[in-house]
């Protein structure tokens, strides 16, 4: 019997061949300390530099406006906190959304607790943003809006360049969580107008435990980690040099077969979507219909959990309960409360998510082992 089919690409990814030969040097003979200036040292730094140059290429950067980090979580905590800790004395105010991941609303409540005016804004349906709705809640005092690009749960994308517009417009910095999007749709900094994006390297291929923030140029920051001057010193600590060369192969292979894989991710999906439409009446889509990550599909089966559809078919399909992160119990995912979800329909929620190396064989042998388990479970 074969592994079963992995199908939870939102949650993390393989690291591909080219990504794994690009760390290799990095972890056998150039080991030397990036900060040093012999030769160890520099042939470290050289793969650094080299890596931050693929990373701004691939979301349409400046060189010097990338920061590496430890992951996705650090960056926009690095992003929230630090842009309120340079602003916090003359603006007190901060916008976010109701489907934001931990890694951003976490940060948002902290500011709450500490005496910040914080709002959350709501979704419609299908997870968007109205921006109307952020102009009508964006003030003079409002330093920071943080919408995410895409979302983990149900990969409905939003309008961000709108959004930017009208933080701009209001004298407020634009920041958005690219860590599902990066590697799946164009992630352009310029196109989107953001001041800060945050992205995560094992959500396209390079290893767990790195990510970079983009910062524009002259954006407020101050320091959240303090320590030695790496990485400009807004996030000190020695360098991961492995994991950043990881990192600047994924962003590689990303931007030279986007267009391909976005095309591969789509195909798969919908061929996921329409398997199981076919076999299951009353199957519902949560998310965007078409303004959605293309290989992402969170979809409720009807009377029955997604918790018992995923145990009686485990032995041929890996996928998630909504959010990887909420795994462990049967609560309502917070993203499809906040769509409207009913209880049923959020229990009966499965996030599949679907990667590169996904195969119609693959689509295949998990849409039968989900039909027949469906078929098992629902009375
Ligand atoms: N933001 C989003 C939208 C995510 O999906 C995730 C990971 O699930 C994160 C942030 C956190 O990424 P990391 O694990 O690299 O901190």
């Amino acid at each position: 019997m074969s592994d079963p089919v992995y199908l939870d690409y939102n949650a993390t990814t393989p690291v591909a061949p080219e990504v794994l030969e690009a760390m290799l040097p990095y972890l056998r003979e150039v080991y030397g300390n990036p900060s040093s200036s012999h030769v160890y040292g520099r042939s470290a730094y050289d793969g650094i530099d080299r890596a931050r140059k693929e990373v701004a290429k691939l979301l349409g950067a400046h060189v010097e406006e990338i920061v590496f980090t430890g992951c996705a979580t650090e960056a926009s905590n690095i992003a929230i906190l630090g842009v309120m800790r340079a602003l916090g004395s003359i603006k007190r105010h901060v916008i976010t959304s109701a489907i934001e991941h931990p890694a951003v609303l976490q940060p948002c409540l902290r500011l709450r607790e500490d005496g910040w005016d914080v709002t959350i804004l709501s979704v419609d349906q299908t997870g968007r943003i109205d921006p109307e709705a952020v102009a009508r809640v964006i003030r003079a005092d409002t330093a920071l809006v943080s919408i995410m690009q895409a979302n983990n749960e149900i990969g409905t994308v939003q309008p961000i360049a709108e959004i930017a517009r009208i933080a701009h417009s209001h004298g407020a910095l634009m920041h958005t969580d690219a860590a599902q999007s990066v590697g799946k749709i164009v992630v352009d900094v310029k196109a989107l107008g953001v001041d800060l994006l945050s992205i995560a390297g094992h959500k396209f291929y390079a290893p767990k435990g790195v990510g970079a923030l983009y910062i524009r140029k002259n954006t407020p920051i101050a320091s959240v980690i303090v320590g030695a001057d790496h990485e400009r010193g807004v996030r000190p600590g020695t360098e991961n040099v492995p994991a950043i060369a990881g990192l600047g192969a994924a962003a590689k292979i990303a931007r030279e077969r986007l267009a391909a894989s976005t095309a591969h991710l789509r195909q798969m999906r919908d061929l996921l979507h329409h398997r199981l439409a076919e076999a299951i009446p009353g199957l519902i889509l949560n998310g965007h219909p078409e303004l959605r990550l293309p290989n992402t599909l969170n979809v409720s089966f009807p009377g029955v959990t997604g918790r018992a559809l995923l145990e009686a078919a485990e032995a041929d399909v890996a996928a998630s309960l909504g959010s990887a992160c909420h795994s462990e119990s049967d609560t309502v995912s917070g993203v499809l409360a906040a769509l409207g979800a009913t209880i049923e329909q959020a229990l009966g929620a499965v996030r599949l998510s679907v990667g590169t190396p996904t195969t119609t064989r693959d689509v295949a042998r998990a849409a039968k082992a989900l039909i027949a388990a469906y078929a098992k479970i629902h009375r």
